[in-house]
């Protein structure tokens, strides 16, 4: 099944929004399959956001990543890329509905509070990169209960 890396940001973890968030993925059916609580490197938040290095706001968004703990996480289940980019809400707070994380939680870009996958290939390679040694195995017993098949 499909799997996307999901990441609650320094300011996520400071408000005490972990269980909130955690509680939405599990609650919605999906599955939690590896998680780590850790502080990063400014070397390696600029890898994971590699994409944006030409961004004017990328030196910014490095330094915010690397200014606490975050919560990094495996989650897995059917569309849980693109499903788990809408739990999460738009980018821009101002722009995400009410109902999702970004739209409850955040009121500035910059202090969005979560990171989601955009796309199951970036998910592939982000979860390489922040779990090189390969998310958790493990099946729910209450699959055919969420799950047709
Ligand atoms: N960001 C920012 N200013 C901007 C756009 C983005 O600080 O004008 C930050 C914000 O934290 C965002 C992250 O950069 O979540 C990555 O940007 P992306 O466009 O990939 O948004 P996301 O995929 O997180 O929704
Ligand atoms: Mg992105």
């Amino acid at each position: 099944m499909e799997q996307t890396f999901i990441m609650i940001k320094p300011d996520g973890v400071q408000r005490g929004l972990i269980g909130d968030i955690i509680s939405r993925f599990e609650k919605k059916g999906f599955y939690l399959k590896g998680m780590k609580f850790m502080n990063v490197e400014r070397s390696f938040a600029q890898k994971h956001y590699a994409d944006l290095s030409a961004q004017p706001f990328f030196a910014k968004l490095v330094e915010y990543i690397i200014s606490g703990p975050v919560v990094a996480m495996v989650w897995e289940g059917k569309d849980v890329v693109l499903t788990g980019r809408r739990i999460i809400g738009a980018t821009r707070p101002w722009e995400a509905a009410p109902g999702t994380i970004r739209g409850d939680y955040a009121v500035e870009v910059s202090r969005n509070v979560i990171h989601g996958s955009d796309s199951v290939e970036n998910g592939k390679k982000e979860i390489g990169l922040w779990f090189p040694d390969g998310p958790s195995e493990w099946k729910s017993n209450l699959h055919p209960w969420i799950y047709e098949v």
